[in-house]
């Protein structure tokens, strides 16, 4: 932890030194997905930065709480209905159904991408004392409202006391007093049309509903996060993160619940990630601008002209910062895959090298600057582009000691091994790449050769049966085979 790092303050909107409440100790929060559909890729950049962001915390000697909610209630279509019940009734599951099955496909696609599980991930209906005993606190601290058995946040009296509402988005509070832009039912029982609710009185046919001091009901959207980073990390912690989607209305209502019922910000550093685009524009499914994590692997859509493996969508994701946009293209995932490959192909290069010289060299003092860089940029509020550029000078470099156009003599032995142990950081521990292709020439491979060769041998005899049961059986286990012109691939689905 002698290093310094800066990380962009979304409620500053400047970089700042990160300093910890606790010395050695970070206390982390993001916004979860809501699980009531299959997680998209856009989600997944996110939680691929936090997981950067996560995995270099670690690697600079933090302990790290690491906390990200899943939320299974409360987050409402325009209609008002609740999205987990709406997918209940349309497939005839139990709420709790239609979260768990999403949650354990949001868990596997994480697995796949190689992302850390969190260190606690709270749900939403798990905590409803905890969001209760809040809106109590709220209505004490005279911050809020109760109207036909549903309590409001009171915006204008908020802003008009405290001055915050809107600084973490940048909203004039006059233009949120007077814009109705809340689709939730019930618009006129606010007093304001920005104020918000933070429990609603459940209709009859509502599903998830609890019982309440105010209603039988169920907790507004935003006030999950407020009542779970509070339980988990105290009134007051170091970060705060999420997609840029949800600064406003969610992080800016969480900033004003948490004022409201513990007296002070919740988070001392406010990170947002930017949104992942498809050929320029937004990703939405209505217009078709949309592609699955699976179909991208499998090569299965108009918009790719192949499949690409999940470490190359990883390594893709990292070639832009974190608060830039990222446009995923097909040219691009080309340009990645061969960038990934090169990388790899340059570490394995790496291992084969050793120098005879112990005495400094000429190469010392560059290595040794490229690798310092990496990690400057890396301190510099995670900035993995420039991390990237500066392992690609590496590469160079490697592969022309390897091809002898540099002589070996010319690296010192203990500027090697630096490198070495630095890019093994770096690939693995940081960036959180796995090496796919060595992982397949384990023990697996062999087997999954003959695996599809007694396939091609039953397709030959025309034994379907035979042929459709190996496919199924290598379905269940989840490793796909792909027929192509090179002939058959495997990989983990
Ligand atoms: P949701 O499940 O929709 O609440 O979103 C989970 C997380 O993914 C949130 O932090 C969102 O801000 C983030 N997110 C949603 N869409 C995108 C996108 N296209 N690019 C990057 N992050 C996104
Ligand atoms: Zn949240």
């Amino acid at each position: 932890m002698t290093r310094e790092l800066y990380v962009y303050n979304s409620l500053s909107r400047q970089k700042e030194k990160f300093k910890p409440i606790q010395d050695g100790y970070v206390g982390m929060y993001v916004c979860g997905p809501t699980v009531y559909n299959d997680v998209h890729l856009g989600n997944c950049r996110t939680f691929m930065s936090f997981d950067i962001i996560y995995r270099y915390l670690l690697y600079l000697g933090y302990k790290v709480r690491y906390v990200r909610n899943i939320t299974d209630v409360g987050h409402l279509l325009d209609d008002g209905e609740d999205r987990m019940s709406k997918g209940a009734r349309l497939d005839n599951l139990e709420p709790m159904e239609v979260a768990q099955k999403y949650s354990n496909g949001f868990h596997q696609m994480m697995r796949i991408f190689n992302t850390l599980p969190p260190s606690i991930e709270p749900r939403a209906t798990g905590h409803i004392l905890e969001q209760i005993e809040m809106v109590q606190q709220i209505i004490d601290a005279g911050y809020a409202y109760i109207q036909n058995g549903s309590v409001y946040f009171d915006t204008f009296n908020f802003a008009q006391k405290t001055g915050e509402y809107g600084t973490l988005s940048g909203r004039v509070i006059e233009d949120l007093l007077a814009e109705s832009r809340d689709n939730l039912k019930n618009q006129d029982e606010k007093r304001h049309p920005s104020d918000f609710a933070i429990w609603m009185k459940a209709s009859d046919e509502h599903i998830m509903k609890w019982n309440s001091p105010w209603s039988v009901g169920f907790p507004g959207w935003h006030l999950e996060c407020s009542a779970m980073s509070t339980k988990y990390l105290g009134k007051r912690f170091d970060i705060h993160g999420g997609g840029n989607d949800l600064k406003f209305p969610h992080h800016e209502n969480e900033i004003a619940q948490n004022i409201g019922a513990c007296g002070c910000h919740p988070a001392n550093y406010w990170l947002h990630t930017n949104m992942l685009l498809m050929n320029g524009k937004k990703m939405s499914k209505s217009d078709g601008n949309t592609i699955s994590p699976q179909e991208l692997f499998e090569g299965n859509s108009v918009h790719v002209t192949k499949g690409y493996s999940p470490m190359v969508v990883r390594f893709f994701m990292l070639q832009s910062h974190y608060r830039s946009p990222n446009d995923l293209t097909d040219e691009a995932l080309l340009a990645a895959e061969k960038g990934w490959k090169r990388l790899m192909e340059a570490y394995k290069n790496l291992q084969e090298l050793q120098s005879p010289t112990q005495q400094p060299a000429p190469l010392d003092e560059r290595v040794a600057g490229i690798l310092d860089q990496v990690f400057f940029d890396m301190d510099d509020d995670f900035n993995t582009p420039r991390a990237l550029a500066g392992l690609f000078e590496l590469v160079t470099l490697i592969n022309s000691l390897k091809e002898k156009q540099l002589p070996i003599e010319e690296i010192s032995s203990q500027i090697l091994d630096r490198l070495k142990s630095n890019l093994k950081s770096v690939i693995f521990d940081i960036f959180g790449l796995i090496d796919e292709a060595g992982q397949q020439a384990g023990p697996v491979d062999p087997l999954m050769q003959l695996i599809i060769e007694l396939r091609h041998q039953a397709r030959e005899q025309k034994d379907w049966p035979t042929s459709d049961k190996i496919r199924d059986s290598l379905t269940q286990a989840n490793i796909i085979i792909k027929d192509g012109k090179e002939g058959t691939t495997w990989s983990y689905k």
